[in-house]
């Protein structure tokens, strides 16, 4: 399948960016950025709205960073993987970057497109002609979403495996654009409607995400279900930092990946001070199955889907402890 046309522009530091951002948004130009382009070009193939001007993250100096208190967001995921000092402090992270795709996708593959991921979802991520014979969605092209049959909100899922992990490690994200730069924590970085999925503006770029050093206290670890065991996004993913005194829960961070339109953090689910063991870990399997949705939108049905988050963060919650 073949490319759209775009215009691409390849800036080389963040006063560039930021003029050049300035310069289109002047002319009325719409654009999106771009950094590995695992997730932008197969989309872009697909017709999913696509831009006329495209700009490269690739080049701009300084944003690849990574330390246990700061990464870059043009980091590349197997970077992530081959930190010594990261595996150390949040092995969680380190497991989460290995299950990203596959090994030459996570050479391309950025920790900040990871983080921006568009969202998944069976009626979208589709070619032109499929779509067309379907009728389009809210998310592409239509006008009403056909997972669940309204006008307002997008159904697809996020299905990004590193972000769940920021949010148990309460990071924070700097944001640059043309007005400045902010930094927002990532707890409230995502939001709910499906089109608008984060509060970033289209103007902003994600330049860093910070990690404070009070979470390297937290045991972190990650669990993901997936149609094959490489190249597959989470159909449902979670993550898990613990941490424990004298036998009971000081502190309990749980969050979601591959549920519904943003990964959701969860905190302790009120079982903070708890003793750890067994009945605990069912008790936290069962708060969370109370508050887990998930949709007819990929090809895994909902109900094994929720069901395995139960799974999945009972089995953390007794590795970790
Ligand atoms: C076959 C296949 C399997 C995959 N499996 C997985 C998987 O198992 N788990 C998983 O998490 N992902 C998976 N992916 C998705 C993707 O490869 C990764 O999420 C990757 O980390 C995306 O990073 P990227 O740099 O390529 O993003 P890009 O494609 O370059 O960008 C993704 C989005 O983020 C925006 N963006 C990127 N960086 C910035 C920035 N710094 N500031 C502002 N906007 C930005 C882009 O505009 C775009 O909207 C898979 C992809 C493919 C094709």
């Amino acid at each position: 399948m073949r490319l759209p046309e775009f215009q691409l522009h390849h800036p080389t530091n963040l006063e560039d960016l930021k003029d050049l951002t300035r310069k289109l948004q002047a002319s009325g130009d719409c654009f999106d950025f771009i950094a590995g382009g695992t997730d932008v070009l197969p989309n872009y193939k697909n017709r999913l709205n696509p831009k006329t001007q495209v700009i490269s993250l690739s080049k701009v100096q300084g944003l690849d960073r990574i330390s246990p208190t700061c990464l870059g967001a043009m980091a590349r995921v197997r970077d992530l993987v081959d930190h010594e000092d990261l595996a150390r402090v949040f092995p969680g992270l380190v497991e989460a970057a290995s299950l990203v795709a596959s090994p030459i996708l996570r050479n391309l593959a950025t920790v900040g497109g990871n983080l921006l991921l568009d969202t998944r979802c069976y009626y979208f991520n589709q070619s032109e002609f499929w779509r067309a014979s379907k009728g389009y969605c809210l998310k592409a092209d239509g006008d009403a979403c056909l997972v669940v049959p309204q006008k307002e909100i997008c159904y697809a899922t996020y299905s990004g495996d590193l972000a769940p992990l920021f949010l148990v490690l309460d990071a924070e994200f700097e944001l640059h654009g043309p007005k400045g730069i902010r930094k927002v924590p990532a707890r409230e970085f995502y939001q709910f409607d499906g089109i608008r999925r984060f509060v970033k503006n289209p103007d902003e770029i994600l330049a860093f995400i910070h990690i404070p050093e009070s979470a390297q206290n937290l045991r972190t670890g990650y669990r993901k279900l997936r149609a094959r065991d490489t190249i597959e996004y989470p159909v449902m993913g979670v993550a898990m930092g613990l941490m424990t005194k004298k036998g009971k829960i000081e502190q309990l961070e749980i969050a979601l990946t591959g549920s519904e339109a943003v990964p959701l953090w969860y905190g302790d689910l009120g079982f903070g001070g708890e003793p750890v063991g067994e009945d605990t870990a069912e008790g936290i399997q069962k708060a969370l199955l109370e508050r887990v949705k998930t949709y007819k939108n990929v090809p895994f049905p909902p109900g094994y889907r929720r069901s395995m988050a139960g799974e999945f963060v009972k089995e953390l919650f007794l590795k970790l402890a």
